[in-house]
């Protein structure tokens, strides 16, 4: 179970304050965050993956508080316990898929096992693409390699930012059902952030973020 209470984030002193909704996410219940661009959605996801540290407000992952983590327990806890599929694929492009899953292990403090490694891409569907380099694959296989990099680490949260925002109708339901289906398998807790509203129908929970301004607005007034 993912927990947040009363979330709230500012860059910079004279910044506009971004509050966040509350969020209570269990394993079988995937949170969809839909906001329109500009709203703070992958401030948000930052925030959750324990990157940015809010201005105000609590998180709480399977019981830990992430305020009682700093520095490297921090750093261990988000290797070891949040996968993070980002916006853009990015990959260490002179390593192989599969050298890129062992190293996610490897920083998070894990074996390189190379049946978890295996296992992960054939589940997946990439297990053909182990000994090629990224650069050589086609957007939406990056996108799958990621989600792979993503899950190596068997993680109990799962954060996806705007993960099929640059995929066909076809490759952005395989990739909302891979998310869906891995993370269930997994056990692990899923939140997906994005303005693609074509994802709207397979998530139980959706949590939407009004723009920046509205939110100024509801600051002012109580
Ligand atoms: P979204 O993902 O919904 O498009 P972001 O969370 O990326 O929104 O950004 C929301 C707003 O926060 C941006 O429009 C920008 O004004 C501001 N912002 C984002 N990142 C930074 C930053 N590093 N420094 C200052 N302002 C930022
Ligand atoms: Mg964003």
């Amino acid at each position: 179970m993912l927990v947040t209470s009363r979330l709230t984030y500012r860059y910079g002193e004279g910044g506009p304050t971004f509050r966040f909704p509350d969020l209570r996410v269990g394993v079988s219940e995937p949170a969809l965050l839909l906001g329109p661009s500009g709203s703070g959605k992958s401030t948000w996801l930052h925030l959750l993956a324990g990157i940015l540290t809010p201005e105000s407000g609590s998180m709480e992952l399977a019981g830990t508080d992430y305020a009682q983590l700093g520095g490297a327990a921090l750093d261990r806890f988000r290797g070891q316990q949040i996968g993070l599929v980002l916006q853009r694929p990015y990959f260490l492009e002179a390593l192989t898929v599969r050298e890129n899953l062992a190293i996610a292990r490897r920083t998070a403090g894990l074996p390189a096992d190379a049946t978890i490694i295996h296992s992960t891409l054939e589940q997946l569907g990439i297990d053909r693409y182990a000994d090629r380099r990224p650069t050589q694959l086609s957007v939406g296989e990056q996108q799958r390699v990621m989600i792979a990099r993503a899950l190596v680490n068997q993680p109990k949260l799962i954060l996806a930012d705007e993960p099929t925002s640059a995929l066909d109708k076809v490759n952005a339901q395989r990739v909302s059902d891979l998310l869906r289906s891995r993370a269930a398998e997994l056990g692990a807790v899923l939140v997906v952030v994005t303005h693609d509203e074509r994802l709207r129908a397979d998530f139980t929970q959706v949590v939407e973020l009004r723009p920046v301004t509205d939110q100024a607005t509801a600051r002012v007034d109580p």
